[in-house]
């Protein structure tokens, strides 16, 4: 979309009869603030949300050193993003211009007007989508600070984990960034005790863990009950399509995710064959527009919040959450997919977070400008990676183990890596070592069919081979087939751990009433598509099995 139109979907003027439709809403009511009173505060949570009646309120970045304007609410317009409906807390603040009168509506509230009123509630929650889409796209919102080295794994953990929750963040790297050494002498600190994350003056915090900088941004919150008619294990494509169908349907839903919404889908910037985006989407867009469906159907999507272990109390799975924490569901979903395989070669453990990657998106990107990169597989996966790098990198070395660059390949995608000219296949090749002192300098591969050994200078490498399913965390009564994949469907009847006369249903587990979907199942197809109907298609059975309790 052109920034015009951007602009004007981000920021539109409600006519009488939208506001007419608001005042009928339940927690609106009217207030006055004064000239300079601030109506919410970068950082604060829960804030309200403001339609202007009369007078001006400007929307302030204060996350950085100096206070920005970002735009200017006059009648008929309102303050807000999708922070309202995700439940963290405000990027920016909003301020009285001159004398103002408002129509406030609490966060509660928000929920209500978006669900009751459709037509007012597609505006809104447009408007919200545009509104971060353009501080995302500015180039000039400060956002959160990390302060760190690129050779650093903190840094890279934090800015990895800040990235796939999209929360907005600028990186300023010690290693080419000016004002660092300043500012760390105004938060008190020196360059060893990096990496260092900012919001503002409010939030400071020193190499916090992943929970820790959940916990201080609003996306890891304490459960609101003990039992759920319907709990998800892992927030990929298959578990929110499972949160978003289930929550709409009326079912207290929560989705417990280890690091970020979006799963492996997360880490391509180009998925084209999911039905609907001609164009392609990215996966942390898509991932982020079903967290805010699942958020507006009242679903809960604690992040950081990985699940250790399920036992059973009488017939009801019990989820145990690192930290000692338990919930209890009436029916569960095991959602929690595949990941990539480390490299078994020498280096490797030593590298990860400091050039070998896992996945490619502009976060990885940025450490790689003009240098030579490596990308190792023969999937899709491999061949997005190498395409998105080519446009950032000098050049891309796809190494892969086979002889034929279309076998494992989409022929679409293979025929677009073989027209980027600066991508150069090494088939039959597999890599050999990895060497560097603090971080990556060069990989060394070889071919198995002539044995030529190369040298390949690059700071880094993106491994993209032999998905391993999440399944460990799981007890003997769910079974699993020889790699570790979780046996869904009605052959499991025979199990010694199935209680029912009837047959399971076709994504039921070896233990009824525990479903699960997408990747983690054995016999799944490895797409986003198949995942998102197996996802909606478990709330189905959910619902069956609801019904015969
Ligand atoms: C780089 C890349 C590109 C891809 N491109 C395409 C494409 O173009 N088209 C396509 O159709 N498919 C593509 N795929 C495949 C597709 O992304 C997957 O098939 C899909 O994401 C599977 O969804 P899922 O929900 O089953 O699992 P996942 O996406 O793997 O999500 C599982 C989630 O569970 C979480 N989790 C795991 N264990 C726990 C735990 N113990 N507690 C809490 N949470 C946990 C994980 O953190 C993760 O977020 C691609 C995959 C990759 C890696």
């Amino acid at each position: 979309m052109a920034e015009n139109d951007l602009r004007a979907v981000a920021f539109p003027k409600l006519d009488d009869a939208q506001i007419a439709a608001l005042e009928r809403c339940v927690g609106v009511s009217m207030k006055r603030y004064l000239a300079g009173e601030k109506l919410f505060e970068v950082g604060d949570r829960d804030f309200k949300f403001f339609v202007i009646k009369s007078g001006e309120v400007e929307i302030l970045d204060e996350s950085g050193e100096m206070p920005k304007t970002i735009t200017i609410h006059r009648p008929g317009e309102f303050t807000g993003d999708v922070a309202h409906l995700t439940g963290r807390p405000s990027v920016v603040s909003a301020v009285a211009r001159v004398d103002c009168e408002v129509y406030e509506v609490s966060a509660e509230g928000v929920r209500e007007v978006l669900n009751r009123c459709p037509d007012l509630g597609d505006i809104i929650l447009q408007a919200f989508i545009a509104r971060r889409q353009l501080l995302r796209e500015s180039g000039d919102f400060t956002g959160l600070r990390v302060i760190g080295s690129r050779y650093s794994q903190d840094t890279f953990r934090i800015r990895d984990f800040l990235a796939k929750n999209r929360v907005l963040f600028t990186w300023l790297d010690l290693e080419a960034d000016p004002q660092v050494n300043q500012l760390l002498k105004q938060f008190g600190f020196t360059e060893a005790d990096t990496p260092v994350v900012a919001w503002g003056r409010k939030l400071i915090l020193r190499n916090p863990s992943n929970r820790e900088l959940a916990e201080a941004l609003g996306l890891r919150r304490p459960l609101e009950r003990a039992v759920y008619d319907l709990v998800v294990v892992g927030a990929g494509p298959a578990g929110l399509a499972a949160a978003v169908y289930g929550a709409s349907e009326g079912l207290s839903t929560l989705v417990l995710e280890r690091t970020a919404p979006g799963g492996q889908a997360g880490r391509t910037m180009r998925i084209e064959n999911y039905l609907g985006f001609p164009t392609g989407i990215s996966g942390g867009e898509l991932a982020e527009r079903a967290v805010l469906q699942a958020n507006k159907f009242g679903a809960c999507l604690p992040v950081a919040t990985p699940v250790t272990g399920l036992t059973f109390d009488s017939a009801y799975p019990v989820l145990h959450l690192d930290g000692g924490e338990t919930v209890t569901a009436k029916c569960l979903l095991i959602s929690t997919g595949a990941d990539y395989r480390m490299l078994g070669v020498e280096g490797c453990a030593r590298f990860e977070g400091c050039g070998v990657y896992y996945a490619a998106t502009p976060n990885e990107a940025q450490l790689c400008h003009g240098a030579d990169v490596v990308v190792v597989g023969g999937g899709n996966s491999a061949g997005q990676a190498a395409v998105f790098l080519a446009g950032h990198a000098r050049k891309v070395y796809l190494v892969i183990r086979g002889d034929n660059l279309y076998k494992d390949m989409s022929a679409y995608l293979a025929r677009r890596v073989e027209e980027t000219p600066n991508i150069e296949v090494l088939l039959d090749t597999e890599v050999r070592r990895l060497s560097g002192n603090s971080h990556l300098s060069s990989v060394e591969v070889v071919n198995n069919k002539t044995g030529e050994v190369r040298t390949i200078a690059c700071p880094a490498l993106f491994s993209f081979i032999g998905a391993v399913p999440w399944s460990d965390w799981l007890p003997p009564e769910i079974e699993k087939d020889a790699k570790n994949f979780v046996r869904t469907g009605p052959a499991l009847a025979q199990s010694p751990h199935w209680t029912l006369r009837r047959q399971p249903f076709l994504l039921e587990t070896s233990r009824p009433g525990v479903f699960a979907a997408g990747d983690v199942r054995s016999g799944s197809v490895k797409r986003v598509a198949s995942a998102v109907g197996e996802g909606a298609m478990a709330v189905m059975f959910v619902h069956e099995y609801l019904k015969d309790m």
